[in-house]
């Protein structure tokens, strides 16, 4: 790994499911005109539309933020680059499963990309089940290229960033999410991530787990292949940079957000798309509030760690 600075590792606020279950209910009320909010057994997860190397989102619920934007921006340190199987031991979870958001291993791919990261990481007596998607422009039409990294790599390395939800894959209960008609400003995860840090203003809690835009269109965007050669030193300089598509649904999304940053430098919210229909990519917000449909499962993380933080920090390129 090319870590060299030491991991962090803060307890998180872990309210029952019960609790967060009210919380977020009221809360999404305020931005979603329809909303349901349920305790439920989480579906599995390796049916469709998820098609993930694990069933479920239980057991020992932990998110990590890895590296970090200013590995990017104003200039790439190409050297930076991850591997979900290492990360997961930093975790203290060898063989967890890991989904999230992240830039792909540009030395691997030849070029610049995101990665929607869907990992069952390497276990005793058990290869690694890599079932991630990474999205680039293509060069023939600039429009959205998404793949299989199982195509491209057998391994599970990932680029300068990472905001992952790792736990052992199991089944059990998890938070449901039911949002019809967008009504306010934010985005479901953003609502989320708000309702979360207005109830428990004092405290950290972060959510991870997967969400279907099951109706509607949203708004994506995707890196160029090729790091920028000039240094991009504010947000409309990285936006001028990124390429900004509308994708439709269904979009399998998913997503890490922390209510509150605890001192570590934190992106507090992260998602990535993928589809069945070759689009995929960052996630900011649905472009269709009156016919938007999310259906999200999510669970409470126990512990956020902090891996390879960058001693020199920005705030640019967070959205
Ligand atoms: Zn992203």
């Amino acid at each position: 790994m090319a870590g060299t600075s030491k991991t962090e590792k803060v307890q998180l606020h872990a309210p029952g499911l019960e609790e967060l279950r009210g919380v977020l209910q009221a809360g999404l009320e305020k931005n979603f005109a329809e909303v349901q909010v349920s305790v439920v057994e989480c579906p599995d997860l390796t049916k469709e539309p998820f098609h993930f190397p694990a069933k479920g989102l239980c057991g020992n619920p932990r998110v990590t933020d890895v590296g970090g934007v200013p590995y990017l921006i104003p200039l790439v340190k190409k050297d930076k680059e991850y591997d979900m199987n290492t990360i997961s031991k930093e975790l203290e979870l060898p063989g967890a499963f890991i989904l999230g958001a992240a830039g792909a291993a540009s030395r691997i791919l030849g070029m610049n990309a995101e990665l929607m990261p869907v990992c069952l990481t390497e276990a005793e007596g058990r290869p690694a089940v890599n079932s991630s998607y990474f999205s680039s422009i293509n060069p023939a039409d600039g429009q959205c290229l998404q793949e299989k990294y199982s195509d491209k790599y057998s391994g599970c390395n990932f680029g300068l960033l990472g905001n992952l939800y790792a736990c052992e894959g199991k089944p059990g209960e998890v938070i449901e999410v039911r949002a019809k008609k967008r009504t306010g400003d934010l985005s479901l995860v953003t609502s989320l991530r708000t309702t979360l840090e207005g109830h428990y203003p004092e405290k950290s809690l972060a959510l991870g787990g997967s969400f279907i835009i099951q109706r509607g269109k949203a708004k994506i965007h995707i890196m160029p292949r090729e790091f920028s050669a000039c240094p991009l030193n504010t947000d409309d300089e990285v936006n001028n940079w990124l390429k900004h598509f509308e994708v439709s649904a269904p979009l399998i999304c998913q997503s890490v957000l922390v209510s509150r940053d605890p001192g570590l430098d934190l992106r507090v919210e992260h998602t990535h798309c993928f589809s069945h229909h070759g689009e995929g990519g960052h996630y900011y917000i649905d472009t269709t509030p009156d016919s938007v449909e999310y259906l999200g499962y999510f669970f409470p993380a126990e512990f956020v760690y902090r891996i390879d933080r960058p001693t020199e920090t920005h705030t640019v390129g967070r959205d």
